[in-house]
């Protein structure tokens, strides 16, 4: 009976494709690779031609200011974080291309977790005059993982508690430690998130629809790949949001995924 359902279809007295239920998940995983194909060599193209850009950019910013030019070094400034948003778009999209794929690759090493949250929200400081990005850290010793990774999705979390929280002017970031793992949280007095759409936030190219949230910029990437990264790691990452108030993001990690096993 299972059969009848699948129709072949014939050229010429021979089955050159079946229509079912199997062609058809076929067809749509095959779909689904050559999409993620596209997307992987398109940006791994856009990569190069930005980056040299970008160091054209530095280069002329360097010449203008040393000439005095500083109304001409300041656009070019401009046009280098503009460069910056672009790098990054560029590679939120590689990393998706690599966690769809599997080809995601982590670093691990044993390094200083407060140290590595502290350096990450040093350098956001420097990108919002409104902001105070407020550290509350208990102790929490060393873990072995990917720091760069680590980094990238604290670096996400914190970007968004400050883009997504135009109006108030402070950003709580705790950590704290138990037996086996480590816990970051990062709060923010912003937008918020209704309640329904917490859930869905960490899918692949979610964004929050809504009066307030389209005048944010973004590809809704970010949580996607943070939420992956935490999930290979072995940790896990979790929302708790009141619409009009603000939102905590959190992440555990293992301190050392061999001890979860
Ligand atoms: P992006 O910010 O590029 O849209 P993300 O994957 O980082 O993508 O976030 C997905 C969506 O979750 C956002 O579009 C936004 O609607 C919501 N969101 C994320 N962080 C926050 C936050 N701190 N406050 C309110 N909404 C948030």
């Amino acid at each position: 009976w299972h059969l009848a359902r699948a129709l072949p279809f014939i050229i010429d007295g021979e089955i050159v494709r079946w229509f079912g239920t199997n062609t058809d998940i076929h067809d749509q995983k095959e779909m689904q690779r050559q999409k993620d194909d596209f997307l992987g060599i398109a940006s791994h193209e856009l990569k190069t031609p930005v980056t040299s850009v970008k160091a054209y950019a530095q280069v002329l910013g360097a010449m203008l200011s040393k000439e005095g030019e500083e109304k001409k070094a300041a656009m070019v400034m401009k046009m280098d974080a503009q460069l910056n948003r672009l790098t990054n778009l560029i590679g939120d999209l590689l990393d998706v291309t690599k966690i769809n794929s599997g080809r995601i690759m982590f670093n691990k090493t044993w390094f200083d977790f407060n140290q590595a949250v502290e350096d990450c929200i040093q350098d956001l400081q420097h990108t919002t005059n409104r902001h105070i990005l407020v550290m509350d850290f208990k102790d929490t010793g060393n873990i072995y993982s990917d720091k760069e990774r680590i980094g990238q999705v604290i670096t996400n979390l914190v970007s968004n508690a400050i883009k997504y929280s135009p109006q108030s002017n402070r950003i709580i970031i705790s950590t704290e430690r138990d037996d086996k793992m480590v816990t970051v949280c990062v709060e923010d007095f912003g937008i918020g998130i209704p309640d329904d759409k917490c859930g869905k936030v960490f899918e692949q190219f979610y964004r929050v629809s809504g009066s307030k949230q389209h005048t944010f910029p973004g590809l809704g990437l970010g949580l996607y790949i943070s939420n992956e990264i935490i999930r290979r790691e072995g940790g896990k990452m979790w929302v708790n949001s009141v619409e009009g108030k603000g939102s905590t993001f959190c992440f555990s990690l293992p301190v050392d995924i061999s001890d979860t096993k």
